[in-house]
């Protein structure tokens, strides 16, 4: 793990895959991070910290997080031990700053003290769902599938608090719903692998990845198909090879003509609806609240959040397209549907990445952000610590 993204590094996997054959970039190319850039970056970032003390956390953990991106594993921990050190200025996520400290620990190869800080982590039963994401999925990249089932499990439990049923409802009630739905589809993928039966917390990642997928994609395959113990095993060992083979199954299964262009299979595009065209579409369609909720800032981290989710199953090509009341009204017009449905939008997310309009992800953590920010992806959507 390089980067602090709660989702952890598993995601850079499909790397590769992600680049092939489609151009769906409109975003300019910036030119590609040196360990010189991120060392400029780290040492900027630590002399703000000492300008401008109201930001000196958040300063301080960009400075970490370049550090760690330059290789310089140690000095990202040094920083970190300042900001949790209890003679200092005090912090305001302990427990995240914590779970960073255990994953530069790991990255650095520094791996019995990852161990016991692991284990001093989950000895004080933290509340913040974000950092036990972090802390089990360093586990389950190790293959230490027991302990990462453990991790989840304790998360989700102290994240809702001790004794507090586990539902659909709780979950989404939760102020962190989006960090607590990724502990439950985390449980649900290392207890697949351990061949674990299927239990109630089961059932309730199952319902949490239908409500969350479907609004936003149209068909998408259910949690058990994704992790399938077969499969996610291939997948660790086979990558995109795997996920071209299934591709080439799905087009066999289909008749000639309804045959899509491999293109158009291979890539996903989510939808986002940018501020003016978000209100627009809530007059227009007040129902869409219960698929997108009705909270702008809500719908950029849940684009977010099922791009990365999309990535760790491994789709082998993701795409953002930024929809527009318009666009979609003379699209379903065109195709005779109705522009309310899921199946529609899904179908108008696939046409703007068919046209070219929709813009690759993720983008280069130094590029520009994909929600149209104009600020750095890493400090805007790619930054967990303001998502
Ligand atoms: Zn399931
Ligand atoms: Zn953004």
């Amino acid at each position: 793990m390089t980067s602090k993204r709660r989702t952890g590094g598993k995601s850079n996997k499909n790397k590769s895959a992600r680049t092939n054959g489609h151009a769906l970039a409109t975003r300019p190319s910036a030119p590609p991070p040196t360990p010189e850039t991120h060392t400029r970056f780290a040492r900027e970032s630590e002399e703000l910290a000492e300008r401008y003390p109201e930001d000196r956390e958040q300063l301080l953990m960009e400075a970490a997080d370049a550090w760690s991106d330059a290789g310089e594993y140690d000095r990202a921990v040094t920083l970190y031990e300042r900001l949790l050190d209890p003679a200092g200025e005090g912090c305001a996520e302990p427990d995240l700053v914590d779970a960073f400290r255990i994953g530069t620990l790991w990255d650095a190869g520094r791996e019995e003290e990852a161990r016991a800080a692991s284990a001093a982590f989950r000895r004080r039963h933290p509340r913040d769902a974000g950092a036990w994401n972090f802390v089990a999925e360093a586990f389950e990249e190790r293959d230490e599938t027991t302990t990462a089932a453990e991790c989840y499990t304790a998360g989700v439990t102290h994240a809702l608090g001790t004794g507090a049923p586990v539902t659909v409802d709780t979950v989404e009630a939760d102020p962190h719903h989006f960090d607590v739905e990724m502990l439950v589809i985390g449980r649900h993928r290392v207890r697949r692998l351990l061949g674990e039966p299927h239990d109630d917390w089961d059932d309730v990642a199952d319902a949490l990845h239908e409500r969350r997928a479907s609004p936003l994609l149209g068909r998408v395959n259910t949690l058990d198909e994704m992790h399938d113990p077969v499969r996610l095993k291939r997948l660790k060992e086979e990558g995109s090879a795997l996920l071209e083979d299934e591709l080439r199954g799905l087009l066999d299964s289909l008749p000639a003509d309804d045959r899509p262009t491999p293109g158009r299979l291979r890539s996903v595009c989510v939808l986002y609806w940018p501020p003016e065209e978000f209100a627009q579409l809530l007059k227009r369609w007040p129902k869409s609240a219960d698929a997108y909720g009705d909270d702008h800032a809500g719908h950029r981290r849940q684009v977010e959040r099922t791009l990365r989710e999309l990535s760790d199953e491994g789709a082998p090509s993701l795409a953002v397209g930024h929809a527009a009341l318009t666009g979609l009204t003379a699209y379903a017009a065109g195709d005779g549907g109705s522009p309310d449905s899921p199946a529609t939008r899904s179908a108008y997310g696939a046409e703007l990445a068919r046209r070219g309009e929709a813009a690759d992800w993720p983008p280069p953590r130094n590029g520009p952000c994909w929600c149209g920010s104009e600020r750095k992806y890493k400090k805007c959507c790619g930054n967990p610590a303001l998502g």
